[in-house]
């Protein structure tokens, strides 16, 4: 840890009203060591919330040259205010990751993510322009026009979003044009996908995958990427700190235990944050990378923490469920856990979709479902076959685990 970029960025932050008052009783002159670092309190994204509209400006109006705001599905939106300074900073932190990928100026890449509040879109525009590149700024929706372009402009890299690539990829399957694209590279936004995915995104536009972690409350998209060897994420620690901790306690974990991603700015001047707690899940991957990279690496996100459950001393990521699903024939995507306590024991029912209806062979898949789930999660479900289309959709993310102990 770099004390003196750390009190720096503690001094910056308290610039601010929101962190005035949150580091109240904290000086930076007082943090003179990585325990004393940790002695700080978290902060969470309802404390953004919570300084809307411009409470966590840490300079003056004058000095705000743009804002972004996180989605504001659930209630207020958070702004985040940036100076020159910032967008400079996260071009050449974008900038970076197209050349972590491999890109050159030759490249032709293609934008899908959308342009606005949110911060995705520009920041692609901003790192392409940056390596010279031709950026081709087309932002989400309208496949035919994205194909059309795609063709037209001969686009080498697809930018986008798992499901939306893989729309993409099965519309340029079924209209037959796959030699038509020039595509040789994906860069994929950070939410969570599973293997199967990822493995038919890849092969059907027959590029290589790479996976661009961010947050808009982080400056956006591009504060790390996967590298050729795709062992994890880089993450560019001149920029930004990071923590990864126990999300029930706080706590450091372990060197390369899995756990919360808690993020520290550290050059930050529109709204620095200290120790924000992304509630992403992952870990350190030790050790140094074959690309030879200085900056270290975490895993790949394996899911928020707001999703996972402790159950019979097995934490349970939503991720692992999918995975393990999706290695069993004749059983859906679609699952929901209900977890009950009944005389003083936990118990976790899994009800998962089959196409199958002859009730034998269901106990068959039950059986199967049972056994998977024990060796890949750790602790033996009850399981529960029910008819596709019986659980409920939901065009968002829908919720799929069920907590009814407490
Ligand atoms: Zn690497």
């Amino acid at each position: 840890m770099n004390i003196p970029l750390i009190k720096a960025a503690i001094k910056k932050a308290k610039m601010s009203p929101f962190y005035a008052k949150h580091f109240e009783s904290i000086e930076s002159e007082d943090i003179n060591s990585v325990e004393d670092f940790k002695s700080l309190p978290f902060t969470e994204k309802e404390d953004l919330r919570a300084a809307y509209p411009l409470g966590l400006g840490a300079v003056s109006e004058e000095a705000i040259v743009r804002i972004h705001s996180s989605s504001g599905t659930t209630g207020t939106p958070v702004i985040i205010p940036y100076t020159r300074k910032d967008v400079e900073d996260w071009t050449v932190m974008f900038c970076r990751c197209y050349e972590t990928a491999g890109l050159t100026r030759k490249d032709r890449i293609h934008i899908t993510p959308g342009y606005g509040l949110w911060t995705a879109g520009i920041g692609f525009q901003l790192g392409a322009e940056l390596l010279g590149a031709m950026a081709i700024p087309m932002g989400p929706g309208n496949t035919d026009k994205q194909i059309k372009m795609m063709m037209d402009m001969r686009s080498t890299v697809l930018c986008a979003t798992s499901s939306y690539a893989l729309l993409l990829a099965e519309e340029i399957e079924r209209r037959g044009v796959k030699d038509k694209i020039c595509l040789n590279k994906a860069i994929i936004g950070s939410e969570r996908w599973g293997e199967k995915m990822r493995h038919r995104i890849a092969q059907e536009l027959g590029v290589e995958l790479y996976d661009i972690y961010g947050l808009t409350e982080i400056y956006g998209p591009g504060i790390g990427i996967s590298c050729p060897y795709n062992c994890g994420m880089h993450i560019w620690t001149d920029y930004l700190y990071y923590e990864i901790v126990n999300p029930r306690t706080g706590e450091t974990v372990n060197p390369g235990d899995s756990g919360e991603l808690v993020i520290t700015t550290l050059l930050k001047e529109g709204a620095p944050l200290i120790r924000y707690r992304t509630h992403d899940l992952t870990r350190e991957l030790l050790g140094p990378c074959p690309c030879n990279s200085p900056f270290p690496r975490i895993d790949s996100i394996i899911g928020r923490s707001d999703d996972m459950v402790k159950v019979k001393g097995a934490i349970i990521y939503p991720c692992r469920v999918d995975e393990c699903l999706a290695t069993i024939p004749d059983v859906s995507s679609e699952y929901q856990i209900q977890i009950d306590h009944l005389n003083g024991k936990d118990i976790l029912n899994l009800l998962f979709e089959t196409p199958i209806e002859d009730k034998q062979i269901r106990k068959n898949v039950e059986k199967i479902v049972e056994q998977t789930f024990k060796e890949t999660v750790g602790i033996t479900p009850h399981p529960i076959a029910v008819s596709i289309g019986e659980l409920p959709r939901s065009e968002k993310k829908s919720t799929r685990i069920f907590d009814n102990r407490y």
